[in-house]
């Protein structure tokens, strides 16, 4: 039984940052987010991959569900680059490829789970997957630039039906207009999540919620190869907390977006999923002690 159902893409990635070049690497949110949830509790992911799709090795080794994952035409191709200000990737090419034909169909063990991420993809298979679950408890989504491009009006249809929003930054400001972060909260709470948090990168995150809003550091890192995936680990870390502990308490999720955060670091240390291979949960909870300490004054 999957305590987490993770719905995004699965991809290769070309990329590119002042520490190397990587080409045809695994990558994809639901790949980052999953594996991340996976140190926690038992996720089930719900993606297409290609024919081409080589690496579902770590996702077994993981204990991911993979019941919700179709195989069918190419995969999913992303490619992008960081300067030295590594908080925004530039993206060179994203090809849908298979994404495009997706009709995601839940296997029934899932439509009765209690906590869904709805990574990012296509706004419209996220109204799909929401459709398709029985009484979820909590269903946080992430979206990034390219949907808030293309698709808005159905993103905003999301954003409606889901307790948690996770925005970066630079896409908060571009899906509200306004430079203020607060403002950027205050508008996406109004829309009807509970909470809403704002990602900054290295500079931590903003949880939002109803008169109340907490500040989680970032990690200081000293050697840092490739932030791809920092988002989607984030997420992962956070609602495999959630699902783990079953309480979504304001509370717990200040501990939620801490154990992210842990995670998202870890990530940023290698290319691909390089470091969550070798990442064990002594690590994690050896940082979370670092980042309890970090906060006290
Ligand atoms: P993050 O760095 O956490 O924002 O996520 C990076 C991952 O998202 C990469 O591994 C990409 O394969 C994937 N990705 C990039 N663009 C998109 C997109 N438009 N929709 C879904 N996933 C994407």
């Amino acid at each position: 039984m999957v305590d987490v159902i993770i719905a995004g893409t699965v991809g290769y990635d070309d990329v590119k940052t002042p520490f190397g070049f990587r080409k045809d690497v695994l990558g994809g949110a639901a790949v980052y987010a999953s594996v991340s949830a996976s140190f926690f509790a038992k996720p089930g992911m719900i993606s297409i991959a290609g024919e081409d799709f080589r690496d579902k090795e770590i996702l077994i080794q993981k204990d991911i569900c993979l019941k919700g994952l179709e195989v069918k035409g190419k995969t999913f191709r992303w490619g992008g680059e960081y300067e030295y200000d590594m908080n925004e990737a530039k993206t060179l090419k994203t090809e849908l490829n298979s994404v495009l034909d997706f009709d995601p169909v839940l296997p029934e063990e899932y439509r009765n789970v209690k906590y869904i991420f709805l990574a990012n993809i296509d706004p419209e298979i996220q109204l799909k997957v929401i459709d398709q679950v029985k009484e979820p408890k909590l269903i946080v989504m992430d979206t990034m630039n390219f949907w808030i491009d293309t698709k808005k009006d159905k993103l905003l249809e999301v954003i409606k039906k889901v307790d948690v929003l996770l925005l970066n930054d630079g896409e908060a400001r571009q899906l509200f207009d306004t430079v203020s972060l607060v403002k950027c909260g205050k508008e996406a709470l109004a829309l009807g999540p509970k909470f809403v948090i704002i990602k900054k990168g290295e500079h931590g995150a903003l949880l939002f919620s109803d008169g109340k809003h907490f500040n989680a550091p970032g990690y200081p890192l000293e050697f840092l190869k490739d932030p791809t995936g920092c988002g989607d680990s984030f997420a992962g870390g956070f609602i495999g907390y959630l699902a783990k502990t079953d309480d979504i308490s304001e509370t717990n999720l200040r501990k939620a977006v801490v154990y992210g955060s842990v995670i998202a670091s870890f990530n940023a240390e290698d290319f691909s999923l390089e470091r969550m291979k070798t990442l064990s949960n002594e690590e994690i909870e050896n940082r979370f002690k670092e980042f309890v300490e970090m906060r006290e004054f």
